[in-house]
C-alpha cells in the first residue's frame, strides 16, 4: 500500500534531511508553491515532499527513503513533461535539477551530462568545440526525460535520435544500487533505457556521442493554409529523398506576432522549419527546390546551431496551458492533408500548432528492436499542441487538440512517440512499444519488480518464462 508523506513521523523526515545535502521542501514552506510548478501550467499536483538532489549520494538516500517508507515517488528532470510526470500527489519528488554538469571531450567527441541538465546547457557547452548532440527543438527541455523517451529533433535524419547517440549512463536502481550501463556493461538495462523512459531507474549521468555541427542553414518557410494539400504532397515526396543533412518539420500554425511582419499576424499557415547541417556552400543549391515552391514568407539563412535550438524559446515560456496528442504516420496522402487543412484553419489560439517531424535517414536505419523505440519505419512523429497562457482557454485548446487528433488517428500507424503524449494509459503505451513491450516488461520485473518507478509512461513488470 502507498503511504503518504503526511503519515511519516517527524523523526523519520529529520533523519532523511540529515542524510542529504540537497534542499528539502515541504507543504507550507514559503517556496513550496514555486517548487511545485512545472512547464505545463495545467498541472496542479501537490507533492508531500521535494528533495533537490545535488549528487548521486542524495539520489541513493532518496530512493531508499522512498522505498523503505512505502511512498509514491516521481522523478523530475527538466520538468517539461506535459502530463506532469515529474510530479506526484502526496508523494516524494526526487528533483534532479541540482545535478548539473556538462563535460565535453573534444578529442573523443563525447559529452558527459548530469541527470538534471537542460538541453540549452548542453548546446552552450558543446558549441565552442564545433560539436552537438542530437536533441529536441526547444532548449529549456530536460535532458533526462527527452533522452529516456527517444529524442526527436533537427539532427535526427543525419545523426539519429538522442538515444542512438547515448553511449553510457550511470543509474540508481529501485533497490538503491548504483550501476553503469553501456553496450558492454548491464547491456540489457542499456537497451531498456533507450526509449523505456524513467521505468528502470534514475539516470544521474549520461554520456553522449557528439557530432561536428557548428553553423547550420535554416529557418521558416510559410504558405497560406489554403495551400496545405499541395505543400504536404510536395513535402512528402521531397523530404524523404533529400540528403540526410536536410531536416525540416512541417506544421500548421498561426503567426502570433513580432518578429514576423505585421501582414502575417494572427493568420493560419502551413509552414516548414528547416535545418540543414551539411556544408554551408551547398545550402543555396539544396534550398533551391524549397524556395521554388514560392513561400509567402521565408527567413532561411546561416546561423549558429544554438540559435536554431533557441528559436522558439521566447514564444514558449514556462507556465502556459499545454495539452498535446500524438501519433506516428507513414503517409501524408490527400485525405490526411485535407484534415490538416481543416483543423489548421480552426487553430483556436495563436500558439497552438501541429508538427510532423520526419523520421527517415539515420532514424530509420536502426532496426525496430535495437532499442525499445519501435516505430523506426514510420515516416513522421506527429503532435498536435494546444497552447495558451490563459487558463480560461484550457478547455478550448484541449477540445481542438482532441478533435484534430480524432480526425487524423484513423490514418495513423497506431502508436505514438510517448514523449509527445499526456498520460493516456496502458493500451497506448503498449501500442507505442509494439513488439518490444514484452521484453521491457520482463526487464522491469528484473530491475524494478515492485514498480517503484511508476510515475512515468509505465511498463508493468511481468515474470520471465
Ligand atoms: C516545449 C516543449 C518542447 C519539446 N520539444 C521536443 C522535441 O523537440 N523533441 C522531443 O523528442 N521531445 C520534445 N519535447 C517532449 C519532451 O521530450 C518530454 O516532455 C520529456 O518528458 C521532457 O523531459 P524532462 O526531463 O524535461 O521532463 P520531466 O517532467 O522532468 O520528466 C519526464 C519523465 O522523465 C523521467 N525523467 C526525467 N529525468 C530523468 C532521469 N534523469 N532519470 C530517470 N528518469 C527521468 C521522469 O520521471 C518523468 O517520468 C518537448 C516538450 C516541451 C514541453
Amino acid at each position: 500500500m502507498t503511504n503518504s508523506v503526511r503519515n511519516l513521523d517527524a523523526s523519520v523526515v529529520e533523519k532523511f534531511a540529515s542524510q542529504v545535502r540537497g534542499k528539502i521542501t515541504l507543504p507550507g514552506d514559503p517556496s513550496y508553491d514555486d517548487t511545485r510548478k512545472v512547464y505545463n501550467g495545467m498541472i496542479d499536483k501537490h507533492p508531500g515532499m521535494f528533495v533537490k538532489c545535488v549528487d548521486v549520494a542524495d539520489v541513493i538516500h532518496s530512493v531508499n527513503f522512498g522505498r523503505e517508507n512505502g511512498l509514491l515517488v516521481s522523478v523530475r528532470g527538466g520538468g517539461h513533461n506535459a502530463g506532469g510526470l515529474g510530479l506526484c500527489d502526496d508523494g516524494l519528488v526526487i528533483d534532479l535539477s541540482g545535478i548539473k554538469f556538462v563535460l565535453v571531450d573534444p578529442k573523443e567527441k563525447t559529452v558527459r551530462v548530469g541527470g538534471g541538465n537542460l538541453w540549452g546547457e548542453v548546446d552552450h557547452a558543446t558549441h565552442p568545440f564545433g560539436l552537438a548532440v542530437p536533441a529536441g527543438i526547444v532548449s529549456t527541455t530536460g535532458v533526462g526525460g527527452l533522452t529516456l523517451g527517444g529524442g526527436v529533433g533537427y539532427l535526427a535524419r543525419k545523426y539519429g535520435l538522442t538515444i542512438d547517440n547515448l553511449l553510457e549512463a550511470d543509474m540508481v536502481l529501485a533497490d538503491g544500487t548504483f550501476v553503469t550501463v553501456s553496450a558492454n556493461q548491464n547491456s540489457d538495462l542499456f537497451w531498456a533505457i533507450r526509449g523505456g523512459g524513467g521505468n528502470f531507474g534514475i539516470v544521474t549521468s549520461f554520456k553522449f556521442r557528439a557530432h561536428p555541427v557548428k553553423n547550420v542553414f535554416g529557418g521558416p518557410t510559410l504558405w497560406p493554409i489554403e495551400k496545405t494539400n499541395e505543400i504536404m504532397k510536395w513535402y512528402h515526396q521531397f523530404i524523404h529523398n533529400a540528403p540526410d543533412e536536410l531536416n525540416g518539420f512541417i506544421a500548421t500554425l498561426v503567426i502570433p506576432g513580432p518578429p514576423f511582419p505585421e501582414s502575417l499576424h494572427k493568420k493560419q499557415f502551413c509552414g516548414i522549419v528547416w535545418c540543414y547541417v551539411g556544408e554551408l556552400e551547398k545550402a543555396e543549391e539544396v534550398f533551391k527546390p524549397i524556395l521554388a515552391m514560392d513561400p509567402i514568407f521565408q527567413h532561411v539563412g546561416p546561423m549558429p546551431y544554438p540559435a536554431i535550438q533557441t528559436m522558439f524559446d521566447g514564444l514558449l515560456p514556462s507556465g502556459m496551458q499545454w495539452y498535446w496528442r500524438a501519433d506516428f504516420f507513414d503517409d501524408l496522402g490527400p485525405e490526411l492533408s485535407a484534415r490538416h487543412k481543416e483543423y489548421g484553419s480552426k487553430i483556436p489560439t495563436p500558439l497552438s500548432q501541429m508538427h510532423l517531424f520526419p523520421l527517415t535517414g539515420a532514424v530509420g536505419r536502426v532496426s525496430k528492436d535495437e532499442t525499445p523505440w519501435a516505430y523506426r519505419d514510420a515516416k513522421y512523429a506527429g503532435v498536435i499542441i494546444g497552447v495558451d497562457p490563459d487558463p480560461a482557454n484550457a478547455s478550448k485548446i484541449t477540445e481542438w487538440t482532441k478533435n484534430y487528433w480524432e480526425a487524423l488517428h484513423p490514418y495513423s500507424s497506431g502508436g505514438a512517440y510517448l514523449n509527445f503524449t499526456m498520460n493516456e494509459g496502458q493500451e497506448r503505451i503498449k501500442a507505442s512499444y509494439r513488439g518490444n513491450y514484452e521484453r521491457l516488461a520482463k526487464l522491469k520485473k528484473k530491475y524494478d519488480p515492485n514498480n517503484f518507478f511508476r510515475v512515468n509512461q509505465n511498463i508493468l513488470p511481468v515474470e520471465s518464462n
